[in-house]
């Protein structure tokens, strides 16, 4: 389908996309990587009068560790995370998402920043930032503020984002020698959104469990925080028990809609085997669960 007429501005400073805003408020729509909204304008799922590129707006760019945390600027394109070594070393999870994120054209021009604000609820970066404890910075001209990744996603394609934000960078903690990372997904094609996903962040010491931070996607209205079948893993050896009884424990964590791919409880299978797949990839000496 043909994109409808649409005005263009090009932002080269926060300061332009204030004024863009100021100028014409709800009709001003950020384009970053283009990637959703370009395919969003097309079918006429969203229309606004002008797009703000914002792909020039040097303050949204750039990897760096300040402050001991690892800030992303949200122009970050999924390619860049996937081979950026300062990502590798302090959030790999992140970069393990990316090859598991469309196909190599899109993330060439998809950022972090656009995969967050549009929050789809079977996308890969907004459950690994919420499994990573991380903080979205987002700028308004009153200055910044810091949200907290579980409570950025507030529902179905929605966000805790003001109308007068963006999303300037995302705060990583760094991960730890004791950090484990994974995610996993089910797709019915490489490439395609997952039918259900997990993003896994375990802390250990020793053989044990110190806490254990699930994040599900594909299985509810945004990035699901299993924190019971967490809370059923922390302080313990990960054999098949522990892994039994998150399992079990997800029966409360989640409450997949059915969809296109299949009913709810398809969905709670896909979980619970998604998580024991986790453990097992984490720590292969682990014991496989019934
Ligand atoms: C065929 C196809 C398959 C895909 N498969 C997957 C997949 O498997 N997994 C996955 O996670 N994604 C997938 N995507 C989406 C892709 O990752 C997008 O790149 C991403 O979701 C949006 O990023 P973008 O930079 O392109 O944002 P844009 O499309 O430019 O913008 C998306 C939305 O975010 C807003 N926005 C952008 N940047 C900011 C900002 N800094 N602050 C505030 N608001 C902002 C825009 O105004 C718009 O509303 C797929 C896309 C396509 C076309």
């Amino acid at each position: 389908m043909k994109w409808p007429a649409i005005g263009y501005l090009r932002a080269s400073s926060l300061d332009d996309i204030w004024r863009a805003r100021a100028e014409h408020g709800d009709a001003a729509q950020l384009l970053a990587g283009g990637q959703t909204l370009l395919a969003t304008l097309a079918f006429r799922l969203s229309e606004p009068k002008v797009l703000v590129d914002i792909t020039r707006v040097a303050a949204l760019r750039g990897v760096r560790v300040e402050g001991g945390v690892l800030r992303i600027g949200s122009l970050t394109r999924h390619a860049e995370l996937g081979r950026d070594p300062l990502v590798a070393q302090h959030a790999p999870l992140l970069a393990r998402a990316v090859p598991l994120i469309a196909h190599p054209a899109i993330r060439n021009r998809g950022t972090i920043g656009g995969s967050l604000a549009y929050a789809d609820p079977a996308a890969e970066l907004p459950a690994c930032v919420v499994a990573l404890g991380a903080r979205i910075v987002a700028l308004s001209p009153q200055g910044e503020r810091r949200i907290a990744a579980e409570d950025f996603f507030t529902g179905l394609l929605s966000t805790a984002l003001t109308a007068e934000e963006v999303i300037a960078a995302v705060e990583v903690p760094l991960a730890t020698p004791a950090s484990r990372s994974v995610i996993l997904e089910v797709a019915r094609r490489s490439g395609d959104y997952a039918m259900a996903g997990l993003a896994a962040c375990i802390g250990m010491e020793g053989a044990r469990a110190t806490s254990a931070r699930l994040v599900f996607f594909g299985v509810g209205s945004g990035p699901v925080l299993a924190a019971r079948a967490g809370a059923a893993l922390a302080g313990r050896t990960l054999d098949a028990a522990a892994i039994a009884a998150a399992q079990a424990a997800l029966n409360e964590d989640l409450d997949p809609p059915g969809d296109m791919h299949g009913p709810p409880e398809m969905k709670r299978h896909l979980a619970r085997v998604l998580l024991q797949r986790a453990i097992a990839t984490t720590h292969p000496a682990t014991e496989a669960a019934a």
